[in-house]
This record gives C-alpha cells, sequence and structure tokens, in this order.
C-alpha cells in the first residue's frame, strides 16, 4: 500500500546510507503513514514526505577548548534546525561521545512529531556535540559550553531556535550556556533556552516532567484496560534526571521501582527504589559524573548485575529511561515471557525495529518515546510562555498543565490509531497524529 511512501523509503535509502539511526526514525514514520497518504492526495500533490525528511538548515562547528592542564580539544558541534512549520525550531543538546550527524538528524526528526503532539507552538530540532562530560571538571564543562555557544548563539533566539538539555546537558550546562549567551548577544533575552535554574526564569517543574509525563502517560494507557500502577512491580534503566521523575512518579501511584541501572550494569533492588534517601541519591550520583550504577548497590546493600541491561528482570511494567535501542529482540521477549503488560518509552527510540514488530503482535501496552516522552518538551513549551509573560506559575499549576498534556497526547494517539485501522498501535497513532498538524501547517505555508 502506498507507492509515495515506497518511492521515499528507496528515496532514503539510498541518498543516506550511512545515517543508520536518521533511516530507522524516518522510516517507521513513513510507514505509519501509508495509510494517510493512501486517503487524502494533497501531500503526495504538495511534496510534504520529500520536504519533511529534509532538515530546513544544520549548522556544523568546530568546538575547541582548553583542559584544566593546557591541553587543547577539538570536537563536533551540531545544530539539526529540522522543521519551522508549527513554531521556532525546539528541542534538547546532546553532549555525548556517541553524537554524530545520524543521531542527531533522528532525534530532531522525532522531535517534529513530538513537539506537534503536546499541541504548542513548537518546531523541531535538536543539536549538541561528541564531548565526552564524564570525568571532567566543572571547569571544563563550563569552557566546553562557553566556546559551543560562541558559535551558536548567531544561530538561536527565543523565536528562532530554543535548545535546551538532553542527555549531558543539564541545570548546569544551561546556566554556561546561558551565560556565554549572554555576554555575545549582549541581551538577557529569557526565552532562548529552557531548563533554566528556577531562580532567574526556569519553569518550576522541569526537571521532573519528562519522568512524571512517562508515568502519566502510561496510567492512560493502563487504564483503558481498567488498570492502574497501584502494586505493579516496575523496572527502570538509566538514572538520569528522566529515570529520577519516572522513580518518584510511579511510587507516588503505588508502585514498586526495582532497577535503574547505568553503562557498567543495572541494580536490583528487592524493597523497592522508593525512600526519599534512596531517589535523592539518584540525584547525587548524576552530578558526581561517575557514571556508576554501581554506586547505588554498595550505598543500599541492593544487587548489582555488572554488564546486564534490567530487562530480564520479572516485573509488570517496563519504563526505558537511558538511550536509542535500547531494548532488542531478545529484551522484550524475555519481558513477555516474564509477564509484562505495558512498556512505555522515556528515552528516543528505546526499542529496535525487529523489537517493536515483536510487541505489535503481542497485547502488551506499548508506546514510542515521541508520544510518552513528551512531557519534557512540554514543560520546556510553557518555560517558554511564562518568560513570555515575564511570570511563572507554582508547581501544582505546572504539574496539572503536564498532566492534562498528557492525557491528551494519550487521546490524540489512541484516537489516531483507530481511525487510520491499527486500534491500539501507538507508535501508529503518534507518527498520524503528530504529522498531521505539521503536514497541514505546512500546506497552509506553501512552497518553503
Ligand atoms: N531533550 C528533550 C527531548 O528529547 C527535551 C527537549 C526540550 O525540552 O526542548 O524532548
Amino acid at each position: 500500500m502506498s507507492k509515495y511512501v515506497d518511492r521515499m523509503i528507496e528515496q532514503l535509502n539510498k541518498t543516506y546510507p550511512w545515517e543508520k539511526e536518521f533511516l530507522q526514525a524516518s522510516i517507521e514514520v513513513l510507514e505509519s503513514l501509508r495509510p494517510v497518504m493512501e486517503k487524502d492526495s494533497r501531500y503526495e500533490e504538495a511534496a510534504i514526505l520529500e520536504r519533511i525528511v529534509v532538515p530546513e538548515r544544520t549548522i556544523m562547528f568546530r568546538v575547541p577548548w582548553m583542559d584544566d592542564n593546557g591541553k587543547y580539544h577539538v570536537n563536533h558541534g551540531f545544530r539539526v534546525q529540522f522543521n519551522s512549520a508549527l513554531g521556532p525550531y525546539k528541542g534538547g543538546l546532546r553532549f555525548h561521545p556517541s553524537v554524530n550527524l545520524s543521531i542527531l538528524k533522528f532525534l530532531g526528526f522525532e522531535q517534529i512529531f513530538k513537539n506537534s503532539l503536546t499541541g504548542l507552538p513548537m518546531g523541531g530540532g535538536k543539536g549538541g556535540s561528541d564531548f565526552d562530560p564524564r570525568g571532567k571538571s566543572s571547569a571544563e564543562v563550563m569552557r566546553f559550553c562557553q566556546s559551543f555557544m560562541s558559535e551558536l548563539w548567531r544561530h538561536i533566539g527565543q523565536d528562532l531556535d530554543v535548545p535546551a538539555g538532553d542527555i549531558g546537558v543539564g541545570g548546569r550546562e544551561i546556566g554556561f550556556l546561558m551565560g556565554q549567551y549572554k555576554k555575545l548577544a549582549n541581551i538577557h533575552q529569557g526565552g532562548v533556552l529552557t531548563g533554566k535554574g528556577q531562580g532567574w526564569g526556569g519553569s518550576k517543574m522541569r526537571p521532573e516532567a519528562t519522568g512524571f509525563g512517562v508515568v502519566y502517560f502510561a496510567q492512560e494507557m493502563l487504564a483503558t484496560k481498567g488498570d492502574s500502577f497501584e502494586g505493579k512491580k516496575v523496572a527502570i534503566s538509566g538514572f538520569g534526571n528522566v529515570a529520577w521523575g519516572a522513580v518518584r512518579k510511579a511510587t507516588e501511584l503505588g508502585a514498586k521501582v526495582v532497577t535503574i541501572s547505568g553503562p557498567d550494569g543495572f541494580v536490583y533492588d528487592a524493597n523497592g527504589i522508593s525512600t526519599p534517601e534512596k531517589i535523592a541519591y539518584m540525584l547525587e550520583m548524576r552530578a558526581s559524573g561517575r557514571d556508576k550504577a554501581q554506586d547505588y548497590a554498595d550505598k543500599f546493600g541492593a544487587e548489582f548485575h555488572a554488564g546486564k541491561r534490567p530487562w530480564c528482570t520479572p516485573v509488570d511494567v517496563a519504563i526505558p529511561c537511558a538511550t536509542q535501542n535500547e531494548l532488542g529482540l531478545e529484551d522484550v521477549k524475555e519481558l513477555k515471557k516474564n509477564g509484562v503488560i505495558a512498556i512505555p518509552e522515556a528515552s528516543n527510540m528505546s526499542t529496535t525495529p525487529e523489537a517493536m514488530e515483536f510487541l505489535f503482535e503481542t497485547d502488551i501496552l506499548f508506546s514510542p518515546g515521541k508520544a510518552s516522552n513528551a512531557g519534557g518538551v512540554a514543560t520546556s513549551g510553557l518555560e517558554m510562555s511564562q518568560n513570555s509573560l515575564r511570570f511563572g506559575w507554582e508547581s501544582d499549576e505546572v504539574d496539572q498543565k503536564l498532566h492534562t498534556i498528557m492525557k491528551n497526547i494519550h487521546k490524540s494517539c489512541k484516537e489516531a490509531a483507530e481511525q487510520f485501522g491499527t486500534p491500539g498501535n501507538y507508535v501508529n497513532g503518534a507518527n498520524i497524529a503528530g504529522f498531521l498538524r505539521v503536514a497541514n501547517a505546512m500546506i497552509d505555508q506553501g512552497v518553503c
């Protein structure tokens, strides 16, 4: 079905054979769009697919910096300004050694649909660097951020492109980036970055938002089966900001989170990662820059499984919060065997295509990151509004808005999946609902 989609997939494979992650993300979306293209020829006539897969602009630059011993280093800097049909480009910056153009194009592409699903006026973009923050001193991180912003500042603005955090970029880095932006642009443009300190324009609840949002989304999925988080056993991967928020909210809703993980392995805590002390320790682990999950096991006397991922643990709900392709076919088979009922993605594109195919054949509730992790960027959108208003909502007000947005995203994904013939398939639902809003705006805006 849909020759237009076949043609596009062939073209993408031919044009970007080396952009593995971007191909994975874009082909997944194109596959979901088949029934839409069959039904409405306007998208083909306006060459929407040809346009939507090409970033409006990509900036690549050199980031030179000096370490504490006076040694020179050079990293690659990027900003992919993918689509501005719905608003200024919006999306995070990732600092991680794996970063390359393919990864940032996949993330920027996902961001278009995710931001569209929030219902807020935000286009899609992503950026970052192959800089490795692990083991770097705060002074080194600051000098790196200053150098990165020395080029980026001329390409961003509150009505142009609004970067934020992602892996390796948190409150501290946003602070350093803002300091340099202000100096070079000679303006305190509050809305040019989100995830700012809460004393200087940052939204309350932004650190919690992605993790809380994914649990709100999962709550809606479970409710379609008359179920809830109460009494559920949950496996979470990662121990960063997103994992921290998800542990907190799932625990609050009566679940017992038994795992977190890091690049070194996973922790199994039979008593649950449930006390305020344990949850707060996750923040300390992140701030230490050691990137070791074992620190938790050592401190609280929990089991540590070196070199393993948490998916072999028997749980009801599995929430991948670490990075792309962290859930493979063998992992989802194991989770299914152990009776998992829901897998809401919190990291972007957590699941490999083969694992996703397998999940579609089961009755496991599965949602793609672009839907279930949209609470982070949605709260960034709220931060932009608050900055424009020179005003800030209280935590409970932001939380309430976030909850409503997540419920609405769940509803639009569910309805789009039903309307286009695959009820219960949140991947198709998210891709279609996200696409329609962007594509219709692109049609309205003519050839651009
Ligand atoms: N990096 C986050 C994401 O993947 C947040 C982006 C933002 O707040 O702009 O959506």
